[in-house]
């Protein structure tokens, strides 16, 4: 399999893998650094009854802390928020989770939904009852003429690619195999196809979601619109519990992928990358990373890199060389797989992941405000990272083009109108990470964030990067569209019933 290897903390955890059973320990440690330090109040214990007569309510049954690898299964992508759960409901069908939410009704404990458990934020993360979406997992054909598919609610993206491989399909995905299509479609869904076809809910035609009141409704443009409208872009976990998603897909082409590296007038390659691409035609994505290393990795001396991951579809009648200019031969590192099928194209583009402790902070920019004085501005800062056991990049995904197609309130998702989706952020390793040492870089991060939104006047920030210490977040992730948001949040959930700590409340 052809794989582009980012200097990133995702690939450097590759080689972490086998140490993530150490995790159950941080875990259990809540005072330790970098820990979340949820102050939930001691819940009540539901009797073991209640827990029978849900196991028999639930197709894909109960799981509770007696079964094995119990832990395992409970663990979120980022270990700040292992919450363990009391029980874990497996649902298979929209009848489960009719079931699943009556009995959290009825035990009055708190709960959590999740597919893939990739959110930033841990808000799939419950000391309650935990209900896993993961086994309702599929991709069925709708129309196979018009390209229609339904993918189930708790879908991993690994099965989507999969299907749609199988049918020489694709959409706008991201690059990990284990985030779940719920939560990437619930908050927008960014990937390298969204410059042609738009970000990912722009190209759903309809959700099925359980209510609050346990009521299953069909949203699309006809039926429950405005539940479909909050669907594309109100970010999961906020109206429901979506039991699939109807998607148009487009047919596979052949595409160009590189990953290009510069260890040279590193200020200059930004600058330029930054203002040039948003020229380029839809058919092109790219990713641009600016990566600082690790503690370890810089005591080998190895230095700041910036580097591009980018893919152009093929038909559209470009060239990848063309589009990166003088940028191309001053690379020092240059990976090129031209014409290649289209899925071959993504195993060299995605990336694995391991579970590990994160924090991320997001806001969108346009070219035109991104200044030779801003850029150099941000290197100054970043040579005062202190360092952790992992590396660190600040990024820039390559929006623009479709994304921008739509008015910002065509649905909820806002961010129309930019050209960056720009993004810090801040990696460790819990058993080896001092807990002043993460405070250090958690300032930075903080710092160099405020200081890269005013440089280049950034606005807003991606919900699908929740992060936890955001100011005025709702206005951050949906601006406004918020009141129309805390209106469909009133009609269908009055009571607040889906709720988290970032939740858009109702009006
Ligand atoms: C390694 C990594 C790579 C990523 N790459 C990308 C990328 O390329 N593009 C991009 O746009 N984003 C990306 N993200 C962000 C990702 O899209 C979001 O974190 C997304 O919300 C994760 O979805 P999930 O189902 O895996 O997470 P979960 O933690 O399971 O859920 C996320 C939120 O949705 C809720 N939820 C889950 N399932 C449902 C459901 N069926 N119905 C209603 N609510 C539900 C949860 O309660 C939670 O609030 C990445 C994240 C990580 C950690």
């Amino acid at each position: 399999m052809l794989r582009a290897v980012e200097p990133s903390r995702r690939n450097f955890l590759v080689g972490l893998g086998r140490f993530a059973a150490v995790a159950p320990l941080a875990a259990s440690m809540p005072w330790a650094a970098g820990a979340a330090r949820a102050a939930s109040p001691p819940l009540a214990c539901p009797p073991k009854s209640a827990w029978t007569d849900l196991a028999a309510k639930v197709s894909g049954g109960v799981l509770t802390p007696l079964d094995p690898f119990f832990t395992d299964v409970c663990r979120p992508n980022n270990l700040r928020y292992d919450t363990l759960p009391m029980g874990v409901a497996r649902c298979l069908t929209t009848q489960d989770v009719q079931a699943a939410i009556a009995w959290v009704r009825q035990q009055a404990i708190p709960f959590s939904v999740r597919s893939g458990g990739h959110n930033y934020a841990g808000y799939s993360s419950t000391n309650g009852l935990l209900i896993d979406m993961s086994l309702m997992a599929g991709v069925e054909v709708v129309d196979k003429k018009e390209g229609i598919v339904r993918v189930k609610g708790g879908t991993g993206n690994a099965l989507v690619y999969k299907e749609l491989e199988r049918l020489g399909r694709t959409i706008t995905h991201g690059r990990c195999d284990a985030v779940g299509a719920a939560g990437f479609l619930l908050g927008g869904g960014i990937g390298f196809n969204m410059r042609l076809y738009g970000i990912g809910s722009d190209l759903m035609t309809g959700t099925t979601l359980v209510t609050a009141d346990g009521q299953r409704h069909d949203a699309n443009e006809k039926a429950d619109s405005s539940l479909y409208w909050a669907c594309r872009g109100g970010a999961g976990g906020n109206f429901g519990i979506n039991t699939e998603f109807i998607l148009a897909t487009k047919p596979v082409e052949t595409v160009s992928v590189c990953q290009l590296t510069w260890t040279d007038k590193q200020e200059e390659v930004l600058y330029e990358l930054l203002t040039r691409l948003p020229k380029a035609p839809n058919s092109f994505g790219s990713k641009v990373n600016v990566n600082l290393p690790s503690i370890q990795q810089r005591c080998q001396g190895m230095g700041t890199t910036v580097s591009i991951l980018a893919q152009l579809h093929k038909t559209r009648g470009a060239r990848l060389q063309d589009i990166l200019g003088p940028l191309w031969n001053s690379a020092s590192k240059r990976v090129v797989k031209e014409d290649i099928p289209y899925w071959v194209g993504q195993d060299f583009l995605s990336e694995e992941t391991f579970p590990y402790f994160y924090q991320e902070k997001s806001s969108y920019m346009q070219a035109g405000t991104i200044s030779r004085d801003a850029v150099a501005a941000m290197f100054k800062a970043a040579r005062d990272q202190p360092g952790t056991s992992m590396p660190v990049s600040f990024k820039f995904f390559q929006t623009g083009g479709a994304c921008n197609d739509k008015a910002p309130d065509a649905t909820a998702y806002v961010h129309r109108g930019n050209d960056w989706l720009f993004s810090v952020e801040m990696n460790w390793w819990l058993p080896t990470d001092p807990s002043g040492l993460i405070d250090e870089n958690l300032a930075w991060q903080k710092d160099f964030y405020a200081l890269a939104n005013k440089a280049c006047a950034a606005v807003g920030a991606y919900q699908n990067f929740p992060d936890p210490t955001l100011d005025d977040y709702a206005n951050a992730y949906y601006g406004q569209n918020l009141a129309r948001l805390r209106a469909v949040k009133k009609q269908v959930d009055p009571g607040n019933f889906f709720t988290y700590g970032q939740g858009i409340k109702p009006a």
